[in-house]
């Protein structure tokens, strides 16, 4: 961890020299996906980023509500005999595995899942593996677009955050795009007109020095398990931090070494994030014919699933000491100052599905 520039800075400043400054968004997914120098290509994307831990790795408890609300998915469908369980972006596979786990309370489900994982990582494939060792069949994906022509059910935790954002502000003169160019030989941070406006529902009434943020990549995700859902049944369900009603600023960030960092100062060798903008994958969904629920808080999804009665099972007859490691984890998850409110669950379906924590 030197203050050198990195390997991917050297590159960068090199391509910008040649072809002009890039946006964000192409600087997001070359911090992260480069194919020798992103991020998630080294060894151990989440250990590097650290003490910013996950709501799987908090709790088993997060990953089997996620698995009972998958297995009463699936019950809604009708039980169908052949259907894709896929979750994107994984990471250690924990929160598949506890939902697997959970799920054994209906037989079928797992006889009739084939379970399928997007994950750009190879050190985070391999840790997927050896967490669902003994799980009979998985494969992974490179696209979403290779997802089975089967009826889906998708999940997703802290993926969306990871996708690329592009970033336009408004200026005197109109709106401007965000892009990293050059600034004393290293990177810095400029602006390119962006002609006209941008397009989103927002831009009319952003005054000037406002920032809004899209994602093209994460859009384009939304609509396509929309476009699965709809034509051939199932639902999905993303949870993430972020935000329920589009809002402006910058929610750019970088993770370095168990801190927040400048995002420009590590290229390849912190972690990039930006909340996710709910309602615009809800428009996604919606868009491509999936019923769209109202986005709601992650503690009201966990609490909805039972996470109390789930804690007090788990709790029942251990020591104190677990006792209150349960009851740490289960405020954890949904403390309104911890993770209860900064993340929400959006959930989509096929129509005529009833979904628990949503649907009453
Ligand atoms: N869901 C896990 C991991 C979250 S970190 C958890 O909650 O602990 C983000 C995950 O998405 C990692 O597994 C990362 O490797 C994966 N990921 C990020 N960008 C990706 C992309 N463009 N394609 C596929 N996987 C990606």
């Amino acid at each position: 961890m030197s203050d050198a520039p990195t390997a991917l800075a050297a590159d960068l400043v090199r391509r910008i020299r040649a072809d002009g400054p890039i946006t964000i968004a192409d600087y997001m997914a070359a911090c992260l996906t480069h194919p020798t120098h992103g991020y998630y290509l080294g060894p151990d994307p989440l250990g590097r980023s650290g003490d910013f831990i996950t709501a799987p790795e908090i709790s088993q408890m997060f990953g089997e509500l996620i698995g009972l609300w998958c297995v009463a998915v699936w019950d809604a469908m009708g039980s169908p005999s052949r259907f894709a369980l896929a979750e994107l972006g994984p990471g250690r596979g924990t929160m598949m595995a506890d939902a697997l786990r959970a799920a054994a309370i209906r037989p079928g489900f797992a006889a009739a899942g084939e379970i399928v994982l997007l994950e750009v990582s190879p050190a985070l494939r391999a840790a997927q593996a050896a967490s669902l060792r003994g799980v009979a069949g998985f494969r992974w994906i490179e696209d979403v677009g290779d997802l089975p022509e089967v009826p889906l059910i998708a999940i997703a935790n802290e993926f969306f955050d990871a996708l690329p954002v592009r970033q336009f502000v408004r200026t005197d003169a109109g709106w401007a795009e965000r892009m990293v160019g050059l600034c004393d030989g290293g990177l810095g941070f400029g602006l390119r007109p962006a002609g006209g406006s941008p397009p989103l529902g927002l831009a009319a009434s952003a005054g000037v020095g406002a920032m809004v943020e899209m994602s093209p990549a994460a859009s384009g995700i939304a609509r396509m398990l929309a476009g699965r859902i709809a034509a051939l049944g199932g639902a999905a369900l993303i949870l993430d931090y972020g935000y329920a009603v589009p809002g402006f600023g910058d929610t750019l960030q970088a993770v370095r070494g168990h801190e927040y960092d400048d995002p420009l100062a590590h290229p390849g060798d912190a972690d990039l994030s930006a909340h996710v903008d709910f309602a615009a994958l809800a428009a996604a969904a919606a868009s491509a014919g999936a019923r769209v629920r109202p986005v709601i808080e992650q503690a009201a999804f966990l609490e909805r699933m039972g996470i109390a009665e789930r804690a007090a099972r788990l709790a029942d007859g251990k020591t104190g000491e677990t006792r209150s490691s349960i009851k740490a984890a289960v405020d954890r998850l949904t403390g309104p100052d911890q993770m209860g409110r900064l993340f929400k669950a959006l959930a989509f379906s096929s129509l005529g599905l009833s979904l628990p924590a949503f649907d009453s």
